[in-house]
């Protein structure tokens, strides 16, 4: 059986991130997705997991796939995806590797956002009390080691805007292993490619960084699955046999893929 695409979005913030919107709930974010034709999705929230079981309820019970992941801020203000092969391997990299290393103090939320933390019916169970919007007192290295460590993907955030590696650091260590690389922006890609990923194999992966319901758009992202089950999204970050991941400039209904990953050259090579 040969792959078939399936769109996806593997960063959206719910309304637990401090800088995302109240309404950021599992049927709010569900329901726009569904109007999108959107099979699978992740929420990635700043620095917390939270809602992450809630979304992953509601999800299967709508019928889409989702994805356990986070977006972490290293010391360095670089913005670090995660996605994990299941929840409870999610919350055991939390428990071990973003709490202990928190910026200690509690959350103004007049300053920074409010953090709630909601109940799979979308009804507010409580609020995150701890610092999400500032840097984890761990470096990137580390932080990617350790997701890596615990069967997890590590993706360097939204290259092209700020607290990227290349914002923060200027160039990407050639000794960094990761499973992917997030652009933002598909048409700054070829740009990027030339000047810091030249002998990089990684696949590119393109979300909309949703904060609010209306960010949500057309997916610029579709995996090629066999199955629409999570082992083959991680299956799909490898590139086995036909599975991959292809990213459009604009809408599906527009656009062929512009690039393909996983099988055959990306037209840059
Ligand atoms: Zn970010
Ligand atoms: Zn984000």
């Amino acid at each position: 059986m040969s792959a078939q695409p399936y769109f996806a979005d593997l960063h959206i913030h719910s309304c637990l991130s401090p800088c995302g919107g109240e309404d950021m709930t599992p049927s709010n974010i569900v329901k726009k997705l569904k109007m999108l034709d959107v099979n699978i999705f992740s929420i990635a929230d700043h620095n917390s997991c939270g809602n992450s079981k809630a979304f992953s309820i509601y999800a299967e019970n709508e019928g889409l796939l989702f994805v356990p992941g986070i977006e972490l801020q290293t010391t360095e203000e670089v913005h670090l995806l995660g996605y994990f092969p299941n929840i409870h391997t999610l919350e055991e990299f939390y428990e071990n590797s973003v709490l202990p290393f928190l910026t200690p103090g509690k959350n103004d939320p007049e300053t920074f956002g409010k953090q709630i933390i909601i109940s799979q019916s979308g009804k507010v169970k409580d609020e995150d009390e701890n610092l999400l919007s500032l840097s984890l007192m761990i470096e990137l290295d580390e932080l990617i080691e350790r997701i890596r460590a615990i069967g997890g993907l590590a993706v360097p955030a939204h290259l092209d805007k700020n607290f990227s590696i290349i914002s923060q650091l200027a160039f990407i260590p050639p000794y960094l292993k990761v499973d992917a690389f997030e652009i933002y922006m598909i048409d700054k890609l070829q740009k990027i490619k030339k000047e810091y990923l030249q002998n990089r194999k990684e696949p590119i992966i393109s979300s909309s960084d949703a904060h609010h319901p209306h960010h949500l758009i057309k997916p610029k992202m579709r995996f090629w699955l066999k199955r629409l089950v999570l082992g083959e999204i991680f299956e799909a970050f490898k590139g086995s046999e036909d599975r991959r991941i292809t990213i459009s400039q604009t809408t599906y209904s527009k656009a062929k893929p512009s690039f393909s990953y996983g099988q055959g050259k990306a037209p840059w090579e």
